[in-house]
Order: structure tokens, then sequence, then C-alpha cells
């Protein structure tokens, strides 16, 4: 690290105690534009870095909700408004007991990077709640949205911020906090994204994590003059992202051999095809089961409070959740033939994992590019609802396939270092410049 590096990050950890996960987003960000900084001191001069850390508003408040039991029941609501230079605040909310300031900031501030790799107007912010929805009944969940709303409602709009799912949010939360803000502002507008396709939602937003992750891992391996043919693939998480992940790997002639959830990790060496894949989305979408139903159900391997690293593969997805992917489970996958990575989850592998991944010079797609496709048909989405009309699943997902190939030319625009990729900086690199200029353009606001 150098000396400007570690003097920006002492004032960044000095002004933000205890945000680790912050800490190590900014850290990974600022190493990579650095350079890039020196060789342009306009950015330097209008202190965009100072200023790109901090957020434009942070909104924190109570909600109080009423569990089945007639207990109340209190949690804490957040919604980071990161950064609007270009565009409205986009980006997920989470609900999950992990869930505090640092965790959405580190979120809120990838998405910054992340929306502008996109090439659609979207400014960046993340939020969320502490709530467990495991466990909870359906009114449970409702009576939790409805309050958690009837705040976030005074701070959100379709040309303000739209949030959109994370954990712990899919089709059934996004509809109850729906509701419950056309209720508040007696207005039907595309103020969330990740819609029922009957009340606003595309076509494809559902897919899109999972597919646009493979379609920029099909994107690197071509740069070998390779494809996902024939290649083993371990998947981790068994939500959202993962499952599309497996159904898209399925279409291009792979096979997904693990999937995981907190419990631990099922192998299934014939693969998880259409049909089981199918069984999956029941059991977590539907029924909300445990993936270890899966291995009953299929005669395979569960491993129990097990990561699926330790499994050979040629490419590996992380799909569950930040810091899944540690130094030892790098060397591991490095060592057992793995070739390329895409991070359909958001900092998946924790910095002495990447560098692993670097010095053995692998395809390594950091999250804020590998996993863009989410927020890009959620710009979509936003597009349609404006225009008051709907495109067709082909319509989309080849939108959403040509925003993927355009995001993996910005990485190798600026990430290029010989012959080798490094998608890292170019990601960084690519998602800054767009923002910084636009800060430099409006002033200091
Ligand atoms: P889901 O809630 O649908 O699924 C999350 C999956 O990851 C579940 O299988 C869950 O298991 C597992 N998981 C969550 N936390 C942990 C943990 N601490 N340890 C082990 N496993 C865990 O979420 P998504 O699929 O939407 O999101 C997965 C990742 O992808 C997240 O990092 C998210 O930020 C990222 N992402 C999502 C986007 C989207 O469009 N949905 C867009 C871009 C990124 P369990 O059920 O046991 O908790």
């Amino acid at each position: 690290m150098t000396k400007k590096v570690k003097d920006f990050m002492n004032e960044v950890i000095a002004k933000n105690p205890g945000e680790k996960e912050f800490h190590q987003a900014v850290l990974e960000v600022v190493e990579s534009v650095m350079p890039y900084l020196e060789k342009n001191p306009k950015y330097l001069k209008a202190k965009i870095l100072e200023r790109i850390v901090e957020p434009e508003r942070v909104i924190m408040f109570r909600v109080p909700w009423m569990d089945d039991a007639g207990e109340v029941q209190v949690n804490r609501g957040y919604r980071i408004e990161m950064n609007s230079a270009i565009g409205p605040y986009k980006g997920g909310l989470r609900l999950h007991p992990t869930v505090y300031l640092g965790i959405l900031k580190f979120l809120a501030f990838e998405q910054v990077f992340k929306n502008s790799l996109t090439t659609l107007p979207m400014g960046g912010g993340k939020g969320g709640s502490n709530f467990d929805p495991k466990g909870k009944s359906d009114n449970e969940v409702m009576r939790f949205c409805q309050s958690f709303m009837t705040e976030l409602s005074r701070h959100i709009g379709p040309d303000t911020d739209i949030p959109a799912g994370d954990i712990g949010v899919g089709g059934r939360e996004i509809g109850y906090m729906f509701g419950q803000y056309k209720k508040l502002r007696n207005e039907f507008t595309g103020v969330l994204t990740g819609k029922g396709l009957n009340w606003g939602g595309s076509l494809i937003r559902s897919e899109a994590t999972g597919y646009g992750c493979v379609y920029f891992v099909e994107e690197m391996l071509k740069t070998k003059g390779d494809s996902l043919k024939g290649k083993v693939c371990t998947v981790s998480g068994s939500g959202n992202v993962a499952q599309y992940t497996v159904e898209k790997v399925n279409q291009l002639g792979g096979k997904v051999v693990t999937l995981s959830d907190s419990g631990g990790y099922i192998y299934d060496s014939h693969g998880v095809d259409e049909k089981k894949l199918a069984f999956v989305m029941d059991l977590k979408n539907v029924k909300r089961g445990r993936i270890k139903e899966y291995a009953k159900k299929y005669n395979c391997k569960y491993f129990e409070n097990k990561k699926p690293w330790e499994v050979e593969c040629d490419v590996a997805f992380p799909s569950a959740t930040q810091n899944e992917i540690n130094e030892s489970d790098a060397k591991k996958l490095v060592k057992g033939g793995c070739i390329a990575v895409g991070e359909g989850a958001n900092m998946p592998t924790t910095p002495e994992g990447i560098e692993v991944f670097q010095k053995a010079k692998i395809l390594y797609g950091p999250g804020k590019a590998a996993n863009a496709g989410g927020v890009a048909v959620s710009g979509l989405e936003m597009s349609q609802n404006s225009e008051r009309l709907s495109w067709t699943s082909e319509e989309v997902d080849s939108k959403l396939h040509n925003i993927m190939i355009a995001i993996h030319e910005i990485c190798v625009k600026y990430g290029k270092e010989g012959k080798h990729v490094n998608y890292v900086k170019g990601a960084n690199i690519g998602g800054f410049v767009k923002v910084a200029d636009a800060m430099l353009d409006q002033g200091l606001v």
C-alpha cells in the first residue's frame, strides 16, 4: 500500500469507526484508482475521492411492528443515498440479521461504480434492516414491510431514489412495500423495481443478475478462446442469483455441481439439471426450506457448515454473501484447477483471496462488474415504467446481454496489463471516471 493510500484510508477509518466492510470496499477502489488520479490531478484537486466516500445522505429509522403472538418488535431501518451524480439513487434493500450501517455503506459505495458501469443513468444507494425474514409468517413479513415503507416512503420516489431487492427481499417483500407506498402516496409509479409482472415489473428482472454474471464469465473466457461448454462449475447460495446462474450455465452447456445455504452445501456430481433446479426454486421460493433437503431428494452428499470451494471446478460462481471466499478457499480453488471466477454476490472474496486469484492470473470478475446485470435490468424496468410499456423477454434479455458485453469492454479498456486483463482495476477505474467527471461538471455540491 502506498503512503498516499495509507493516509487516505486512515482518515476513512477514523471517520467511519467499526465499519470494516466499508473500509474494505473503499480500500479496493482507492488502491485501483490512485495511480490513475496521480496521472489526472484535476480529480485530486477537486477532492473527488474525499467526496465520493462520504454518502450524500444517510437515513436511519425505527421500524416497529407486531408479531403473530401480539408482541411488539422493533427493528432498525436504513437507506444510504450515496451518490446521485449520474442519476437518481438506485440499489437494493437487504433484510438480514447482520445488517448494520457498515454493511449498507459498503454495498451503497459498490453500487455507485456498478451502476456507472451499466452505461445507464443511475446513481448509487442501498438500504435495509436487521429484520430476519427466516421463520416469520407471511403476515409478519407484511406488517414489517408496511412499517418499514411508512417511513421510507418520505425519502424515495421514481425520480429520487428507487430501491430494489437484495438478500431477504424478493417478489413477496417488494409487493408488500409497493402496496404500502401506493396507499400512502396515492400514486402508481415505478418507485421500486423487481415488481410483479402484472403491476409494472420487467420480464427477465428475476433472471438478470444470474444470467448477467454468466454472460460476463462467457466474455472473459472468450478472451482466451474458451467458453462455458463442458465446464464444471461450483455455485454457492441457492437464492435468486444462484438459481438463475444455474439456469444460464445449463443453457450454455456447463454443469453446476454445488449449491449451498447458510447451513452447508450439496455436491451433485451429475449436475443440477432443469428438473432439479425446479425443485430448488420451489424449495427456496415457495416452501422456504433448507438446501440439505436436495441431498435427501437426489441422494447426493451434504456437507454441513462447509463452503463449496473445496470442490474441484473450472469456474466458480460465489452467489451467497460478502467475504465467503477467504485466502485458503481461494488457494483451494486455484489448486483445484479453477480458471475463472464470476462474482454473483457483492464482495464475496476477501482482499487476501483476491490477491491469490490475481497472482494466479485466473479470470477474476469482481462483483461490481459481473453482477451488474441485476441493476441494469432494474434500470430497464424504470425505462418501461416511464414509457408505460413493457418489452418482451427477448428484447430485455438481448439488452442485458449487450450491457454485459459493454461492461466487459470497459473493464478491458481500463484494466489491460500487457496480455492480462486486471478486471478489478478495469471495473474500478471504468466505474469511477464517469461519476467523477459528472461531479466535476456539477460543481461543489
Ligand atoms: P437471496 O436472499 O435470494 O439468497 C441468498 C443466498 O445466500 C441464500 O441461499 C442464503 O442462505 C445465502 N446466504 C446469505 N447470507 C449468508 C451467509 N451469511 N452465509 C452463508 N450463506 C448465506 O439473495 P440474492 O440471491 O438476491 O443475493 C445473493 C448475493 O448477490 C448477495 O451478495 C447480493 O448482494 C448479491 N446481489 C444480488 C442481486 C439481485 O438482483 N438479487 C444483484 C446484485 C448482487 P440462507 O437462506 O441460509 O440465508
